[in-house]
């Protein structure tokens, strides 16, 4: 027997109708790229938001078409977040730091109509215009007076607007209608794309607040340095307007004191990004002797959080929560919001908790698999490929065959490429990516936790295990590491600081001190490009 309930479509539009109703003071606050600081509240976003929906209706956007974004943080970010989706189009945000070959490659393939770019990011365009469809509209987001001078016959954004009423009727449609598009960095191969839908999206927003418990009341600042231009900046345009959160948005400066300084002008109380971002802040917050005034909350995930940010973070008295999630996962899969019985636990057993990867989030499933395909018991110690299922979950790529086939198992579950356990608790421990764990003599080892014990030595400033060829035992593991000042240690003292961690053979066989690491372009230590810098190196 059916349930005899209504069935109303999930949409997108409906969060910011249901935020400038319920909570017309907050809003958003941004660092702009003209320079200043821009308040606005949701309410007054519902505006302008149906100003910029006229105008892309009046530009003879359609449902389904791609609207493509090349642009940090910031409220009109966020506008074509809701205008683009809110008509039926689709928004596709694009990663500025993707290479000239792969921009070329996702404009293309995602057929964008419409590219609107932040005034930074207008010579990226220009210097691969030719290369891109002709009949691309290009919008830059400013104003008449900002606007830079430029070779792509770029409308501007705020006169779209200005020409336009500020009533649209958002249309009611399927909640399957995809709604948003995001290409993976992709490490190997062209980047994939996961396109969402209204649904996903508005679970995911409501999946999001129940990971929250109530550690974000109405009317607390969140800060996004997470960027909108990848997975949704992990949900937060959609969810911070349904909690009545104010958005605190960084624009483009990134860098710890910019970061140290904004959080404190507007008493930040959550901040969600990469370990990388929080390394800055971290110095930032040395450097002065005190953490920015309000700041009591850290969602951190992309890559693992080194055990030593984690505690050092706590003992200033900031939550940490750290997450695991992926572009195919809307992106979340975990969180780390903790139940009463770990925060009550003695300090250095809550942060090992702590330290894991988050448990999961209502909504999604999981399963470790070993080799055969066989699953693996949710018992803390059984490792293997996880494998996920759930609303928020990728059915497959945008027009691509045969990547879907590719990762998608016969029963329907996505396969996330990483090695993890799983507990009877619901927490998840990433090993490591399967094509960065190091295998010698045929056992493997995890590069994150070589990493993560030697983060805790104070002479490193950030770190990378790789796998080295070794004609005996297959790879052997070489710590790549950033000095945190003069003092460079040798392999033996870096052996006797993570020797309790480890077996013998388990040890990196050298210790290599770089200047810095190359990042990824969504921030993450890119191993793949530091695999290449060392191919010439060979073992001591
Ligand atoms: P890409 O890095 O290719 O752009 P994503 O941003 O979707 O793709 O990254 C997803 C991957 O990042 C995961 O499969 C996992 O390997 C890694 N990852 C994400 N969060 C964590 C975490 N908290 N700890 C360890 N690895 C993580």
């Amino acid at each position: 027997m059916l349930g005899m309930m209504m069935h109303r479509p999930l949409l997108i539009s409906d969060i910011l109708k249901y935020a400038a109703e319920a909570y017309p003071q907050a809003g958003i606050i941004s660092v702009r790229t003209e320079g200043d600081v821009h308040r606005q509240t949701y309410a007054e976003t519902l505006g302008r938001v149906q100003q910029l929906a006229n105008a892309l209706q009046a530009r003879g956007v359609q449902m389904g078409d791609r609207v493509a974004t090349l642009a940090w943080n910031g409220y009109r970010h966020f506008e074509l977040y809701y205008a683009v989706s809110g008509m039926g189009a689709v928004c596709h945000t694009i990663n500025p730091r993707l290479s000239a070959e792969q921009l070329i490659y996702i404009v293309t393939h995602a057929e964008d109509r419409l590219i609107f770019v932040d005034t930074t990011f207008v010579p990226i365009l220009e210097a691969v215009q030719d290369q891109l469809p002709g009949d691309i509209t290009y919008v830059v987001m400013t104003d008449r007076a900002h606007m830079p001078e430029n070779s792509l016959n770029a409308l501007c954004y705020e006169d779209l607007l200005a020409e336009q009423p500020a009533d649209f009727d958002f249309p009611e449609f399927d909640e399957n209608t995809a709604s948003g598009l995001c290409y993976t960095s992709g490490t190997t191969g062209n980047p994939k794309g996961a396109l969402y839908s209204h649904r996903s999206s508005v679970l995911h927003a409501m999946m999001i607040c129940t990971c929250l418990g109530s550690t974000m009341p109405e009317g607390s600042a969140v800060m996004p340095v997470v960027p909108l231009f990848h997975v949704n900046a992990w949900g937060l345009p959609y969810t911070a307007p349904l909690l009545g959160l104010n958005m605190v948005m960084p624009g483009a400066a990134l860098d710890g004191p910019s970061l140290f300084k904004l959080m404190d002008a507007e008493k930040v109380h959550s901040a969600w990004g990469v370990p990388t971002v929080w390394m800055g802040l971290l110095a930032e917050i040395e450097a002065q002797g005190r953490k920015p005034e309000g700041f009591g909350d850290l969602v951190v995930g992309g890559s693992a959080a080194p055990r030593v940010m984690i505690e050092t973070l706590e003992k200033l008295g900031v939550a940490v929560g750290h997450a695991w999630g992926m572009t195919e996962m809307s992106p979340i899969g975990t969180h780390g919001h903790m139940p009463g019985w770990v925060r009550d636990l003695p300090f250095d057993q809550m942060i090992d908790k702590k330290s894991l990867q988050g448990r999961r989030a209502f909504g999604v499933q999981m399963k470790i698999v070993d080799e055969d395909g066989k699953a693996q018991p949710h018992d803390g110690v059984a490792a293997g490929e996880l494998f996920v299922r759930g609303n928020t979950v990728v059915a497959g790529y945008f027009k691509n065959d045969e990547a879907t086939q590719a990762t998608m198992d016969q029963d329907g579950w996505f396969g996330t490429g990483d090695i993890a356990t799983l507990d009877p608790n619901g927490f998840l421990s990433i090993q490591d990516r399967s094509k960065d764990l190091i295998k010698s003599g045929g056992e493997w080892i995890s590069s994150i936790d070589l990493e993560n014990a030697a983060m805790s030595h104070p002479d490193i400033a950030n770190c990378a295990a790789i796998a080295i060829a070794h004609p005996k035992w297959d790879e052997r593991p070489v710590l790549v590491a950033v000095p945190a000042g003069e003092a460079r240690p040798a392999l033996e003292d870096m052996h006797a600081h993570m020797a309790e961690h480890f077996a013998k053979w388990q040890l990196p066989d050298d210790l290599i001190w770089v200047e810095d690491l190359p990042l990824t372009a969504t921030g993450k230590i890119s191993k793949l490009t530091l695999r290449k810098r060392m191919a010439d190196y060979v073992l001591p």
